[in-house]
């Protein structure tokens, strides 16, 4: 379908928007998108197809009151993913919760002035639905994240808090566009520009001698294009409503090692001791001590712990089919390799 619409992508030069404004292109929109330096600084995105004739990058900043504005003015859609997506900030009031609730609230300001915007997607996580899985839980939509907080596990309390903001916002009165949020879980895949997304780097860190052992831990893994396509979705399906979990399958550390392992990635540093077990869980809690403050925090809060979540809502409603998650690991791999992320594979 082409459309001439215009979208406003906040923080385009990320990980997953980079990918949202490819789709977006490639679906004939008008793409506004914001960054944080000046435009000739993302040649990955100015290089799109497409963007030549319908890419603009405007400067702005989350904590700039107003600086979003003139930015969504004229827009249909806007499509807010910006965040500080970063572990072990100095400062987790500063440096996550401010730019992300003051961000979100003041890009929702603008949409309430512009006249133009009919809805908002908001980039939200697994974050805001929990910190801490329970392994005879199946999470929902329906599910928050109460226990998060400056001290525990802090860039979920960001995301949780700016969720809650948004919602807040469309609550308090009745608006002139609606929100539909989406709520990822961990994003792989090949990346569009050179910086390394932190959900990646969770696996080169796999692969090279970071962690001590296998541990008993699982995420659910969803490839970066597959989001793309769930906020374009969002944005597009009339129907569209409420929050989207948004996850493929889940695996294990351990699946994930043997995955690699048998794909030709053995020559790296894998974990090879066994730690999945009761002992080796309460070994981890201890060596958690020694991993960088949130890292530590948040392997406490997950070991020893199976992640379960209902992903039917995003298939049913918005039609969306998640790519084979094996396949999108390999991929991400070759892509670090190709960025020189990791070193080349030992063959
Ligand atoms: P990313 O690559 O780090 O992208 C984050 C984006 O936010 C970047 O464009 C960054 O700009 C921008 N940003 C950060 N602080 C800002 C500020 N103060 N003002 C303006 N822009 C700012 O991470 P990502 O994975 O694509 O994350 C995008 C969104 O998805 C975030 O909301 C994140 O919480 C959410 N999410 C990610 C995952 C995941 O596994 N990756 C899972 C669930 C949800 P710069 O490029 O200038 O730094």
């Amino acid at each position: 379908m082409k459309s001439n619409k215009a979208v406003c992508v906040t923080g385009a030069s990320g990980f997953i928007a980079a990918h949202i404004v490819r789709e977006l292109l490639e679906r004939g929109y008008r793409v506004r998108g914001t960054v944080r330096k000046s435009p000739q600084n993302y040649p990955f995105l100015l290089a799109l197809p497409g963007a030549a004739e319908r890419l603009e990058l405007v400067e702005a900043n989350l904590l700039t009151t107003g600086s979003y504005d003139k930015i969504v003015e004229g827009c249909d859609f806007v499509l807010h993913t910006a965040s500080p997506y970063t572990m072990n900030v100095k400062n987790p009031q500063t440096d996550l919760v401010d730019p992300a609730v003051k961000g979100t609230e003041s890009i929702l300001e603008s949409c309430l002035k512009s006249g133009s915007v009919k809805r908002v997607i908001f980039t939200s996580s697994i974050a805001a639905i929990t910190d801490e899985p329970e392994s005879t839980k199946v999470f929902t939509e329906k599910d928050w994240n109460t226990m998060s907080s400056l001290e525990r596990n802090p860039y979920h309390y960001s995301k949780t808090l700016a969720e809650l903001a948004a919602w807040d916002f469309i609550m308090k009165k009745k608006q002139p566009f609606d929100l539909v949020v989406i709520n990822p879980f961990m994003v792989i895949g090949p990346s569009i520009g050179p910086s390394l997304n932190t959900s990646n780097q969770i696996i080169r860190d796999i692969m090279m001698g970071v962690y001590p052992g296998i541990m008993d831990m699982n995420w659910g893994f969803v490839d970066v294009r597959n989001v793309a396509k769930a906020h374009v979705l969002a944005m597009e399906t009339d129907t569209a409503s409420g929050r989207y979990l948004c996850a493929a399958e889940a695996l294990q550390m351990r699946e994930l090692v043997a995955l690699l392992k048998s794909s030709g990635f053995g020559g790296y540093a894998l974990p090879k001791v066994d730690l999945s077990g009761k002992i080796g869980t309460r070994l981890m809690k201890v060596l958690s001590f020694t991993q960088p403050r949130d890292t530590g925090m948040y392997i406490r809060t997950t070991i020893g712990r199976t992640m379960r979540y209902d992903n039917s809502k995003i298939k049913r409603e918005l039609q969306l089919s998640f790519m084979d998650i094996k396949k999108s690991i390999i991929e991400t791999v070759n892509d670090m390799v190709k960025w020189g992320h990791l070193p080349p594979p030992k063959r």
